[in-house]
């Protein structure tokens, strides 16, 4: 079966070229943010657990009368802040250690913006675009049915990631809801508005990035965008979304891809002409005044601002040296390892981190949820400015713990975060 076998293509690729893993990322960094902090060996060694873990096959009939088999996966990492938040992703590269990585990535993000969440994530070995939209549904719809005994407003509440969108989100809402008989917005967020989503979810993520990028230019003193070069990996909710904000700034985005290539022209692309034109094709190449490159060489083009968007372990041991930039806004989970952040590190490239930079998503999905359980709804502009004062409190956050420990951002976003679900686990205590 294709899903199987890419399954294992995904592993070996990792070994093959000799690079961490998503998990083995996850975890080197944590054990490299608890070497700075003086905790119990009890605390750290539970906090790199994942708490639960659900495997499920499932059957999906498809269109024409047969049936197959897929796999899905539901991780929560930790529940000491809260209910689980964290993504549902469709992807043939998802396997059970990816969304084990993915959970802990969620709960030290949400500890960092301060939400009251643990992490958790979830994934199906598919590749959406092979379906129709019959069979997307009647997939989401079982896989939905499976998750029922773990997922509430209460304990784990699921959001879309890669590969899945508001659509999806509503027929897990409707699933879950026909299920206890009535009707219950608060189980997902990245819903659609008509059932009970909020304004500015579906760019929050992207909107986040710039916030971080404008941001750390700003604290080297660098206020004009124009003369400020960006390059987007991933074309999807978070680059497309990141690439039209920064450009309606007025940045020179200069170069964006997707998963079969990108666009440069070093003058500057109009972002809303290639939204435009990805729109009707459904591909970026042969974009008009531009020259077609490839993700490797997008990765090394010279520019000011590089924004991974696309996912995990894109800038590695292999290619890091070749990155020109000299900022790096993660918008995708995981984009840099370990070995690759001590490159970037030595060559003085300022890495904002995943669990910063991407977390406006969560926040608007925190607002969402908050906004489903009062039964009462914000407006644009008070879901902008409530992301804003989030986004530059967890950023001046980590910018103070990197100070005072004296370590870049990574590491300080990733302390910042554990000391807080450390503190809140001794305060409960272990169980009995
Ligand atoms: P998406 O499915 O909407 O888009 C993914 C994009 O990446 C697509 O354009 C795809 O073609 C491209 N891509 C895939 N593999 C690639 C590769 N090997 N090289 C280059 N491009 C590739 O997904 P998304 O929601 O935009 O998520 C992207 C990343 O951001 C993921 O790491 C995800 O976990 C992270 N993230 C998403 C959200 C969110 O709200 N959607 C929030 C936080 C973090």
């Amino acid at each position: 079966m294709a899903t199987a076998l890419s399954m294992t293509m995904n592993k070996s690729t990792y070994k093959d070229q000799n690079v961490s893993s998503p998990y083995e990322t996850a975890l080197l960094q944590y054990d490299r943010a608890v070497g700075h902090l003086d905790l119990p060996t009890s605390v750290v060694e539970y906090m790199r657990y994942p708490r639960r873990e659900f495997t499920v096959n499932f059957p999906v009939r498809r269109d024409d009368g047969s049936t197959e088999m897929f796999t899905g996966y539901r991780v929560h990492h930790s529940t000491v802040l809260g209910p689980s938040k964290g993504g549902i992703r469709y992807s043939l590269h998802v396997d059970l250690d990816e969304v084990r990585a993915l959970a802990m990535w969620m709960t030290w993000k949400c500890a960092l913006m301060g939400l009251p969440y643990g992490g958790a994530k979830g994934g199906v070995i598919v590749d959406p675009k092979t379906l129709s939209m019959g069979e997307l549904e009647r997939l989401t719809r079982r896989y939905a049915s499976e998750l029922i005994p773990l997922i509430s407003p209460q304990s784990d509440v699921p959001a879309p990631d890669m590969g899945t969108n508001a659509q999806v989100m509503a027929w897990i809402m409707d699933t879950y809801s026909m299920t206890v008989g009535y009707s219950v917005p608060a189980v997902v967020t990245g819903k659609p508005l008509e059932i009970g989503g909020s304004e500015g979810r579906t760019s929050a993520t992207g909107h986040g990035v710039v916030i971080c990028m404008v941001e750390a230019l700003k604290r080297q003193g660098i206020t004009d965008p124009s003369n400020i070069s960006v390059v987007v990996q991933g074309f999807g909710n978070v680059g497309t979304y990141a690439a039209n904000h920064a450009f309606e700034l007025g940045f020179k985005v200069v170069a964006v891809s997707d998963v079969n290539g990108g666009i440069y022209n070093p003058n500057g692309l109009d972002i809303q002409a290639v939204r435009a034109y990805y729109a009707e094709t459904g591909a970026l190449k042969d974009f008009g005044n531009a020259e077609n490159i490839t993700n490797e060489e997008l990765l090394a083009l010279p520019c000011d601002v590089l924004i991974p968007a696309a996912m995990e372990s894109q800038i590695t041991r292999l290619n890091a040296d070749k990155v020109k930039a000299k900022l790096v806004v993660e918008g995708a989970n995981g984009p840099t390892t370990p070995a690759a952040d001590d490159i970037l590190n030595d060559k003085g490239v300022l890495v904002i981190p995943d669990i910063l930079a991407n977390a406006g998503g969560v926040t608007v999905s925190y607002f969402e949820w908050v906004q489903d359980l009062q039964a009462f709804f914000w407006d644009q502009e008070e879901i902008s400015r409530q992301l804003r004062r989030l986004m530059i409190k967890a950023y001046d956050f980590t910018a103070h713990t990197a100070e005072e420990y004296d370590i870049n951002m990574r590491t300080a976003a990733q302390v910042a975060a554990i000391k807080r679900v450390a503190q809140a686990l001794q305060t409960r205590g272990f169980y009995p």
